[in-house]
């Protein structure tokens, strides 16, 4: 699932590409019985009502809140996405083609999108177009999305507070000035959970999953399954600066593309390249001791800690 990293690429480079652009039209085959009378494009009545709420709009700008992608439009609502597990945006020339009865992918079965253009768009991970915004200069804002569990809906401005999506998320590593008192005392309100989930609650703490917890825990040698009654001050400190140090890492190289995720042109990320513990099982640690410089002696293992799949070093990370 993208986390704070991806969904930061994405915004960012979004927001260097669509700011004055209009949208005139938008397209879905998202449609979906479970969500009928709900605020989500998956139902079809909720989607005409978008579409009329968002056709003849300007974007103003993209931002993030949480792991969510916000498209502020002129007009008094802002479009919210959250990708979820496999969704994210792309931009770029696309055209609908009709469906293809004989295809083998069932995306084709019915008239389905696909980008003209040659290069990183074409990546087989690009093609699960499931939402399209037409916009003004011939180009296309879409959402690919494997899996089909993507939200989006429309938000009215100035309510983002009271909005439940956005309003129950705790503190910004990379945004807020989150102090280490701060981090202190929001771990404490879990004092007997396991630190691998209160970090990746996001009631808790904003936008951090299983790959950028893994990691930084990793760096803290703090074993993922520890409780934050039993960590010292000093740990939980050296843990939220790794948090923003392997958050910025993350960013800095274009998110993680190791499953779904790709940026806005298609391209892939580069921090799967730069896993120290994340899907290492069976390597050896590099962690190097601070105080020796030694390099730990430790192999990789996985282990499943309140439904997650859990990597660390047993030999550094104990508990
Ligand atoms: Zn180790």
């Amino acid at each position: 699932m993208p986390e704070l990293p991806e969904v930061t690429t994405t915004a960012q480079k979004l927001n260097e590409c669509l700011p004055g652009l209009k949208i005139t039209k938008v397209w879905t085959s998202y449609n979906s019985s479970y969500f009928k009378g709900k605020n989500q494009i998956k139902d079809p009545n909720y989607f005409k009502k978008f579409c009329k709420n968002v056709s003849g709009h300007k974007i103003e700008s993209v931002t993030r809140i949480g792991k969510n992608v916000l498209i502020n439009i002129s007009g008094p609502q802002t479009i919210l996405i959250h990708m979820k597990m496999t969704g994210h945006l792309l931009f770029g020339k696309y055209k609908k083609f009709p469906a293809d009865k004989q295809s083998k992918r069932p995306e084709e079965q019915s008239n389905y999108w696909r980008t003209t253009e040659t290069g990183p768009l074409q990546d087989q991970f690009n093609h699960y177009i499931r939402l399209v915004f037409e916009l003004s200069n011939k180009k296309h804002l879409v959402l690919s999305d494997a899996r089909k569990f993507a939200k989006v809906t429309l938000i009215p401005d100035g309510d983002i507070k009271k909005f439940k999506d956005t309003a129950e998320i705790g503190p910004d590593p990379i945004m807020d000035k989150l102090s280490n008192s701060d981090f202190e005392k929001i771990l404490n309100t879990k004092p007997n959970g396991r630190i691998k989930n209160v970090l990746m609650d996001q009631t808790l703490i904003a936008g951090i999953g299983n790959i950028y917890s893994d990691e930084a825990l990793w760096m803290s040698g703090i074993h993922p399954e520890i409780s934050p009654k039993n960590m010292t001050s000093d740990e939980m400190k050296k843990l939220l600066k790794n948090i923003k140090k392997v958050l910025k890492k993350g960013i800095d190289f274009g998110g993680d593309s190791m499953s779904d995720y790709r940026q806005p042109d298609g391209t892939r990320g580069d921090f799967q390249n730069h896993h120290q513990v994340y899907r290492k099982k069976g390597s050896k640690c590099t962690w190097k001791n601070p105080e020796t410089g030694n390099t730990c002696p430790g192999i990789i293992i996985r282990k499943v800690v309140g439904g997650r799949s859990a990597h660390f070093c047993d030999t550094h990370q104990k508990i």
